[in-house]
């Protein structure tokens, strides 16, 4: 049996099949009962760093709360998204599934936050980038096989898993870099998990951050597609209050830019009719929101970008974090002897990458138990 012959019927020509993919980086006897994406997805289940997503943050710092968004949550949402927009426009719902899964596995510790200062702190090494980090962990950084560093994914999801990529580092990384030399696009699957991603976290930080009262109800009247959707939850329930209120609105909200997402491409792709991946790569790019509903997906990420992302108590634990994580790299490089010995570089290392690595790989507790373990004299 040959479950990548026997791609579920239905797939459009232009999804990616399971038989055509350009395959992995270490050749691999054939799967008996699994299709190269669901062996793909099944590996990023599996992994360590799949693991620490639980314990890194979305918006909140995971000791802030329980019921906040964590990578991990955040990414079952984009998967979820990312397989209905999949299955109804005829593509590779497995090959979704694993990107979205994937996405964020490079992000270091608090977020944007930890990124941005790992990547001043890296800034003569090579810089620091979260997606490119995200295919490092996948292709070197996870330890499980005997036979090669990494996950040995297919091309197709590590197409999907590098979303963005400066062109200094896209040309280091040969076939995979191509795309971003070159002007391409990645497949259908990764272009419509990227805008999955999208649309989970601008509406379950819309969630998150009424819950956590740095929003107000009455403050989110200001976005045109909260607006509308509230009205129409209010008209439907009309004594409906408080968190039910608050999850019908997003409800409405999610499901119109899915819909608004599914019909819109649908259209693109019957008018430009690519008769294969190739030319999905080579045209532009074809997963979108209509006119209309990209300009109200910008005003309700502007809204949250100005009032949640933005709002002091938010920048005072980012402004903490960053110091946190500029403290490690500094007492990490200032004497590499502080870190385990399997992060010590050996000859021809690059030793700031190594703690780059290390201090990535951290989730939001254990850099806190890091810090205070470097730096406070009564902690061991
Ligand atoms: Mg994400």
């Amino acid at each position: 049996m040959d479950v990548n012959q026997s791609s579920p019927s239905g797939l459009a020509p232009y999804a990616v099949h399971a038989s055509s993919s350009r395959g992995r980086r270490y050749a691999e006897p054939v799967c008996a009962t699994r299709a190269v994406f669901q062996r793909d997805r099944d590996r990023i289940i599996h992994c360590a760093a799949f693991r620490r997503l639980e314990y890194k943050t979305q918006v909140f710092v995971n000791h802030e709360g329980d019921l906040f968004r964590t990578r991990l949550t955040h990414s079952l949402e984009v998967a979820q998204i990312a397989r209905s927009v999949a299955r109804n426009l005829s593509l590779n719902e497995d090959l979704s599934e694993a990107i979205a899964l994937a996405h964020d596995l490079g992000h270091t510790p608090f977020g944007h936050a930890g990124q941005d200062a790992l990547n001043a702190c890296m800034q003569s090494h090579g810089g620091f980038e979260h997606n490119l980090q995200s295919l490092r962990v996948v292709d070197e950084l996870e330890e499980r096989y005997g036979g090669f560093n990494g996950l040995n994914l297919t091309y197709e999801t590590r197409e999907g898993v590098l979303k963005h990529c400066s062109r200094s580092h896209a040309q280091q990384l040969g076939d995979i870099g191509q795309r971003f030399l070159l002007g391409q696009q990645p497949s259908l699957e990764a272009q419509l998990t990227n805008i999955a991603d999208e649309i989970a976290y601008s509406n379950h930080d819309v969630d998150d951050g009424v819950r956590s009262g740095l929003l107000h109800i009455d403050q989110l009247d200001a976005v045109p597609l909260w607006e509308t959707h509230r009205r129409e939850v209010v008209q439907r329930y009309p004594t409906i209050r408080g968190r039910r209120l608050i999850l019908e609105t997003i409800r409405g909200m999610v499901n119109a830019l899915i819909v608004d997402l599914i019909v819109t491409t649908q259209q693109r792709l019957d008018t430009a009719a690519p008769t294969s991946v190739d030319a999905v790569r080579q045209n532009k790019s074809l997963v979108g929101f209509s006119l209309a509903m990209a300009e109200q997906a910008v005003l309700l990420r502007q809204f949250l970008f100005r009032e949640l992302y933005r709002h002091h108590l938010v920048m005072r634990m980012n402004a903490k974090a960053q110091r946190i994580v500029a403290a490690l790299f500094e007492a990490f490089t200032s004497d590499p002897r502080l870190l385990p010995v399997d992060y010590l570089a050996k000859e021809g290392q690059d030793q700031a990458r190594l703690i780059a690595d290390y201090i990535a790989g951290m989730t939001d507790r254990y850099a806190m138990r890091e810090y205070r373990r470097l730096f406070v004299v009564d902690e061991v």
